[in-house]
């Protein structure tokens, strides 16, 4: 007799991603409002935490994945793109969200972060930028900014700071966004839009390290939702971004290149044949 039982997969709440290892960042520190917004997108979109991967270099922010309860790599400083990158062409039928900081992913992730861009693989890139390397101790990253001082760096850098956005829309991303972790639900709808959009989206989430940088928390007063409307022309987001105050929220930039075709074309059947094809 056929079974004509059916079952129904109950709807998941924003905590139901959260695994049972608590974060362990420093009380008040932005990134826990950027994990509660990833969850939120995640419930928001019905996903199933067996259908995500949550990938990560080094670094404060990038513990996060140990802090979902979906799947998840931990990796080496700076190659988080290149494990997600390699990831998403594998398994395209998984949402691939990759995630780290600021040193991570502009400094010793730089060059991955430049030729995902162009790639323009249908993953999402969040970095939860602080200004800051908050995990060894507040050396100035590729973001912070010339003047700033610090014991490790008196009277400043005096080295201009690495602009993210106009680098990931220079270099092909497909979605630009920058959000701010005192806003969850706001962060949380870039993250929703970022997954949803086709081919590499770029989401730049304000996330100050109170520990380092207490001077962030006047980012609450800063931050400010755009006051124009998205567009998909890259020279109009590129002057628009390239004058902003660094506050501007929302997504900045959506384009429409298609994203990268993950379908592999069919292996030689045998590799000797392939060699072959090089015999001298
Ligand atoms: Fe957050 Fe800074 Fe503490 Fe790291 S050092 S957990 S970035 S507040
Ligand atoms: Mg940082």
């Amino acid at each position: 007799m056929a079974d004509t039982t059916t079952t129904t997969t109950p709807a998941l709440k924003a905590r139901d991603y959260n695994s049972d290892i608590k974060p362990i960042w420093c009380p008040g520190c932005g990134d826990f409002s950027v994990l509660l917004s990833i969850s939120k997108a995640f419930a928001e979109l019905e996903l199933r935490p067996e259908n995500i991967a949550v990938i990560s270099g080094i670094g404060c922010s990038s513990r996060i994945p140990a802090y979902t309860d979906c799947y998840g790599f931990h990796g080496v400083h700076g190659r988080a793109l290149a494990l997600g990158t390699g990831l998403k062409v594998a398994r395209p039928d998984l949402t691939v969200l990759v995630a780290g900081g600021d040193g991570d992913g502009f400094s010793i992730g730089g060059n991955h972060f430049l030729h995902a861009c162009r790639r323009n693989v249908d993953l999402t890139y969040l970095v939860m930028d602080n200004r800051v390397y908050g995990m060894t101790k507040g050396q100035p990253s590729p973001t912070t900014e010339a003047d700033w001082d610090s014991a490790l760096a008196p009277g400043g850098t005096g080295v201009r700071p690495f602009h993210p956005l106009v680098i990931a829309l220079a270099s092909g991303a497909n979605l630009v966004a920058r959000g701010f972790s005192g806003d969850p639900n706001g962060t949380a709808r870039l993250i929703v839009e970022a997954i949803q959009h086709p081919g590499f989206s770029f989401v730049e989430v304000l996330s100050p390290c109170i520990t380092f940088r207490p001077d962030q928390r006047e980012w609450r007063k800063e931050v400010h939702a755009a006051a124009v409307e998205e567009t998909d022309d890259a020279a109009r987001a590129a002057r628009r971004i390239m004058t902003d105050d660094g506050f501007n929220t929302g997504i900045l930039y959506r384009g429409t290149r298609p994203a990268f075709d993950t379908s592999v074309p069919a292996a030689p059947a045998d590799v000797a044949d392939l060699e072959r094809e090089f015999v001298l």
